[in-house]
């Protein structure tokens, strides 16, 4: 199984992700988890993402795509994966295609999670509190709303054009949503 998960910001789709790459027996790759580990460990990539990060904004596609080459060449992704929070430009979609191309491989679905945005706010100024995520700032949480619905919006109809969306409502509790996304997917 090789499919991305994707939705706003807040929409759950760490949660959910962990779930469902259980499920297949596949790893759930989050680029802004792979992001937010160089931040932590100090690394030169941390240190070239933490501002844009933390502002809310997209860390730049040469950067993003070289991260993703790099985790999709190895061993434990050869009969599947699930990728959390890429592609989210058009040029990532390419990049990601390219990649996908080489290895004579597809994608099989792609999962959107649907909430409205009062709601994705209220979620994330939630975690705010418990998780203190740089970027959970009232401030940064609009600029990534506003962000995600001008340059990752537009992917959804790529996707849809192509068959692979799956969508479904992100609201309500992580079971509720988890019973709603494999009533849809595959077994
Ligand atoms: P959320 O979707 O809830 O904002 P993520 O952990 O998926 O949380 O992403 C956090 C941040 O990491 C993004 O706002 C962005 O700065 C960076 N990031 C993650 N994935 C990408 C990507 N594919 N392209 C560019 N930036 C990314």
């Amino acid at each position: 199984m090789r499919m991305l998960i994707m939705g706003p910001p807040g929409a759950g789709k760490g949660t959910q992700a962990k779930g469902v790459a259980a499920h297949y027996g596949v790893p759930a790759i989050s680029t802004g988890d792979i992001f937010r580990a160089n931040i932590s460990q100090g690394t030169e990539l941390g240190r070239q993402v933490q501002q844009i990060m933390a502002s809310g904004g997209y860390v730049g596609d040469d950067i993003t795509n070289a991260i993703v080459a790099d985790r999709l060449a190895e061993e434990d992704t050869r009969n599947g994966f699930l990728l959390d929070g890429y592609p989210r430009t058009l040029g990532q979609v390419a990049a990601l295609d390219g990649l996908l191309a080489e290895q004579q491989t597809a994608l099989d679905a792609v999962l959107v999670l649907t909430a409205d945005t009062d709601e994705l706010v209220a979620r994330l100024l939630r975690r705010a509190e418990t998780e203190g995520r740089e970027d959970d700032t009232e401030e940064a949480i609009r600029v990534r709303q506003k962000v995600y619905a001008e340059e990752t919006a537009p992917l959804l109809d790529v996707y849809r054009e192509r068959g692979l969306l799956v969508e479904v409502d992100g609201l309500g509790a992580v079971g509720e949503v988890a019973d709603r996304i494999f009533e849809q997917l595959p077994r």
